[in-house]
């Protein structure tokens, strides 16, 4: 059998969109499950939607999500190069050649002769089909033009009537009928070929066995089926990943929030929440299951049992799997992810965190488990690093009532005399407190955790204690009292 070999070949116009993400995704896990080879390939050849630094950002933005590739930019390879804009040449070869074989054409109409074409088709509410002015020149008249300079585009000569039947491994047959298309243009008159023809051309030079893409690409499709069969060439497989909605069935777009890998990084999404999220874009292991890593998915993975319905974009169901895996992942990945949240609020700074390692792998551990976001870990931080400016307001109506002062100072009290300030210890003072006061425990951690965070809601409030230490500890608790009493 042959070697599968698929490809992701984004256009460099932004950041690294979801939907892209899902595509170099899905391709990647089809070339890991067959233990085939993904191609990176830069398709920038629309130089009026280029944006610097895209190639570095997508690329970014790939490596985070552990989307690795074998052949292209930083890997190189044998059917190189990667970037469209560095294969021009080929390309026009290639259209040379269509040329010289009667299967394509120089075109000389120009942008005002098409406009009035289009117009004309307007008026009779034709959709707009080229007229094929160009496709009977004389070999003869089309030579004489060239040498007077003229800059023609090429266009493909198809078939009239007919149909093209696309045969999808995600969508089935797929015909379209061949008078939805005219000779499209495959070279612009500045040389430079349109996404139809260099990106058949490149799928056949790079080997692709099977090209994975957007659905919104199939109608794009039949077109790339007639020039594969103009060059003589056998067309990949095709497999069209369905579409991506916002909630309410409309088209995705900015005011459905963040849309780029880079914005839920830069959020506080973990890389490993995005990736099984993006995998449920599309497809599921055919159980009950919502959390798997690629590898498992990996050795799942069957590319027919993708969903033909369109997937629905909920970033809630992102968030709650970005809580689930805050909980769920190894300390160690994720404390070198949720330092720069820490940094970028100006809680620590690098030369702390070298210092303070295993305080600071204690500290997330703590807070991990109740909050949603990377950046949610540092807000929930704060306290740790910076003193009480203000308690919760409704906190402070319901538990800082003139006689809290008092059990403040008695559980300062206790805790003062242990001779070690841990877990076991700071739990049992206060358990033991409960006992003597006859109070519910309850009624002592609530105006503690308020006196020591300043919020009602925190992590275990031994847990806080100890992270905080001793004499941080007695200091808050001593503060609040005196609080308490300046308000009575
Ligand atoms: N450059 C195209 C895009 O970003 C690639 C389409 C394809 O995969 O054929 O949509």
């Amino acid at each position: 059998m042959t070697e599968v070999r698929v490809r992701f070949a984004p256009s460099p116009t932004g950041y690294l969109h979801i939907g892209g993400a899902r595509t170099a995704l899905f391709n990647w896990l089809f070339a890991r499950k067959q233990g085939g080879k993904l191609i990176l390939r830069i398709e920038d050849t629309d130089v009026a939607r280029l944006k610097e630094d895209s190639v570095s950002q997508i690329i970014t933005s790939l490596k985070w999500l552990g989307i690795d590739w074998d052949e292209g930019p930083e890997k190189g390879g044998p059917c190189g190069p990667y970037y469209q804009s560095e294969r021009l040449e080929i390309y026009q070869r290639y259209a040379k050649e269509l040329i010289d074989a009667g299967k394509a054409y120089y075109c000389f109409c120009t942008g005002e002769d098409l406009e009035k074409e289009r117009e004309k088709q307007r008026l009779a509410k034709q959709p707009f089909r080229y007229g094929r002015t160009c496709r009977e020149l004389s070999a003869a008249e089309v030579e004489k033009r060239l040498a007077a300079g003229a800059k023609p585009s090429v266009r493909l000569k198809i078939p009239a009537t007919g149909s093209i039947t696309v045969d999808d491994l995600i969508h089935g047959s797929v015909t379209f009928n061949m008078d939805q298309f005219d000779d499209f243009v495959i070279m612009k008159s500045n040389g430079i070929p349109t996404y139809n023809f260099a990106v058949c051309i490149d799928d056949h030079l790079m080997g692709m066995t099977h090209v994975l893409r957007a659905e919104e690409h199939l109608p794009n499709t039949p077109k790339q089926m007639l020039v594969y069969e103009a060059l003589g060439w056998q067309p990949p497989r095709f497999g069209h990943m369905s579409m991506i909605l916002a909630p309410d069935r409309s088209k995705l777009s900015k005011r459905h929030g963040a849309t780029s890998v880079e914005e839920f990084r830069s959020q506080g999404y973990t890389h490993q929440a995005i990736v099984n999220y993006l995998t449920l874009l599309g497809w599921g292991p055919g159980d009950e299951r919502e959390i798997f890593s690629p590898a498992e998915t990996v050795a799942q993975f069957e590319l027919e049992q993708m969903s033909k319905k369109a997937a629905i974009y909920d970033t809630k169901k992102l968030t709650w799997l970005n809580g689930q895996y805050l909980s769920l992942l190894p300390l160690e990945e994720l404390l070198p992810e949720t330092a720069p949240f820490f940094l970028q609020a100006g809680l620590v700074d690098e030369k702390w965190l070298e210092e303070n390692k295993e305080y600071f792998a204690r500290l997330v551990d703590v807070v991990r488990v109740r909050v949603k976001t990377l950046q949610e870990i540092a807000e929930a931080s704060t306290y740790f690093f910076r003193p009480i400016e203000e308690y919760d307001a409704k906190g402070a109506a319901k538990h800082f009532k003139p006689e809290a002062a008092e059990l403040l100072d008695e559980c300062a009290a206790a805790l003062a005399a242990l001779p070690v300030f841990d877990l076991a210890g700071t739990e049992a003072a206060y358990n033991a407190l409960a006992e003597k006061t006859g109070l519910s425990l309850g009624k002592l951690v609530h105006p503690t955790r308020l006196a020591l965070t300043g919020r009602t809601v925190s992590p275990g409030l031994f847990d806080v204690m100890v992270l905080l230490g001793k004499e941080k500890t007695l200091q808050r608790l001593a503060a609040a009292a005196a609080y308490i009493r300046a308000r009575a």
